[in-house]
């Protein structure tokens, strides 16, 4: 079953905010099997309004609208419902007792404006919005099934759970769920994800996406139908193994709860030593709730002073390799491995830019180093991108060494 969406309101054309609806319906509808074809996004005008309900009840059998049913003189979708398909307005008793329930309920004064809210096409049905004033209401015109909606997001979906979606399964019949698995992988691009999956010959019944959220490809296995739980359970291990070692993370969780929960389950406390991360890695970490598990301590070192006195990076190190370098990067682990006592211990110095590049250490340049009982590892790394790509990269590659 096909349904359009259409949202209402001169804030989401001015550029004052983004038109999150949309998403929302997409999303819940999806979730249930429904699928949206088709959206549109009209301002506060009559006119606009009126011809977009028009071409939209015309070539679906759903239609959402958001926006505009509150009590001020700019909220039109009712009196455009009515004009769109020859409804005239009425006052109906159903949304009067709602409006009114609702002031009751929260010990308020009604304000005679609100009477508006009731102001609705002929012989439609009233969706109740716990959430707010204004109620939705449903209009069937013979042809399209047409669902109006609040504008405010939260009462919005509220509504759909509550009141369309009951009524899309009973008029329109159950959706035909899709169900999803996500795949998480770094260090690999989206078309070579592809080559290795098609060479892995996954069923042909198994959708497969991609998406990036950089510096990370998200694979997304999707199937539908009764079997899909079962089909996804069989391909995800097929999928991860044409991967490999490139998939760092699945489903809701990041890179971040992958290392903390190695961390946590080989009992290792890490210690950090960031410079141009600037605590981001340590940020990333402690915003996991039991973090205490495996952090120790992370220092952020920016100055020489401090990787010298706080981390014992020689001074001849800063002095004949500089503070971006391996030798750096190595002695700011050792360093903090050891003043923290820890198992694991992570370094970060590099350029992160636009500033500070040199030709022999352009923009970019980044050396990670790890240190554990059995001595220092650094590598060496050559960035490109601004300053924020450089800190992401610097981060996550820091952070998939702990997986290793
Ligand atoms: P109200 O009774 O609050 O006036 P309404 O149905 O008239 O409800 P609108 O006036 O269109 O709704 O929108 C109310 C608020 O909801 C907007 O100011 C905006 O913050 C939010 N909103 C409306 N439409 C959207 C949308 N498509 N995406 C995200 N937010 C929205
Ligand atoms: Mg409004």
């Amino acid at each position: 079953m096909n349904v359009s969406v259409l949202t209402i309101g001169d804030e989401l054309l001015n550029g004052e905010l983004s038109d999150t609806n949309t998403a929302a319906v997409a999303r819940r509808l999806a979730a249930h099997g429904y699928r949206v074809r088709e959206s549109l996004c009209v301002r506060d005008e009559m006119d606009d309004i009126v011809a977009a309900l028009q071409l939209m009840a015309d070539r679906r059998a759903v239609l959402i609208v958001t926006g505009g049913l509150g009590p001020t003189a700019d909220d039109l979708t009712a009196e455009a419902a009515a004009t769109a398909f020859g409804r005239p307005l009425e006052e109906n008793p159903a949304a009067q007792e709602e409006v009114r329930a609702y002031f009751l309920r929260h010990n308020l004064t009604m304000h005679p404006r609100n009477d508006k809210q009731a102001r609705l096409p002929v012989g439609v049905e009233i969706l109740t919005n716990r959430l707010g004033t204004a109620p939705g209401f449903r209009l069937d015109t013979g042809h399209c099934d047409c669902f109006f909606l609040p504008g405010v997001p939260t009462e919005m979906v509220a509504m759909l759970d509550e009141a369309v979606l009951p009524r899309l399964e009973r008029n329109h019949g159950e959706g035909l769920p899709t169900r999803e698995r996500v795949l998480k992988v770094f260090g690999l691009s989206e078309p070579k994800c592809e080559a290795l999956l098609v060479a892995a010959g996954l069923p042909e019944k198994v959708q497969v996406a991609f998406g990036v959220d950089f510096p990370f490809v998200h694979v997304k296995l999707r199937a539908s139908g009764s079997e899909a739980e079962t089909l996804l359970d069989r391909t995800e291990p097929v999928a991860r193994r044409a991967l490999g070692d490139f998939v760092v993370a699945t489903g809701d969780a990041s890179l971040a709860q992958t290392v903390a929960r190695l961390l946590t389950e080989q009992r290792k406390t890490l210690a950090l030593a960031e410079s141009c991360t600037g605590g981001w890695i340590a940020k990333q970490l402690t915003d996991l709730p039991g973090a205490s598990a495996f952090l120790e301590r992370g220092a952020v070192t920016y100055a020489n002073s401090a990787k010298r006195d706080w981390l014992k990076v020689p001074e001849a190190v800063l002095e004949t390799q500089g503070a971006v370098s391996a030798e750096c990067a190595r002695a700011m682990a050792k360093g903090i491995r050891e003043a923290a006592q820890a198992d694991v211990a992570l370094s970060v110095t590099g350029i992160a830019g636009p500033d500070g590049g040199t030709p022999g250490k352009p923009v970019g340049t980044v050396f990670i180093g790890l240190a554990t009982a059995s001595g220092e590892e650094v590598k060496g790394y050559r960035f490109s991108g601004d300053r924020d790509t450089v800190r992401r990269l610097s981060v996550c590659m820091a952070l998939d060494r702990l997986r290793r």
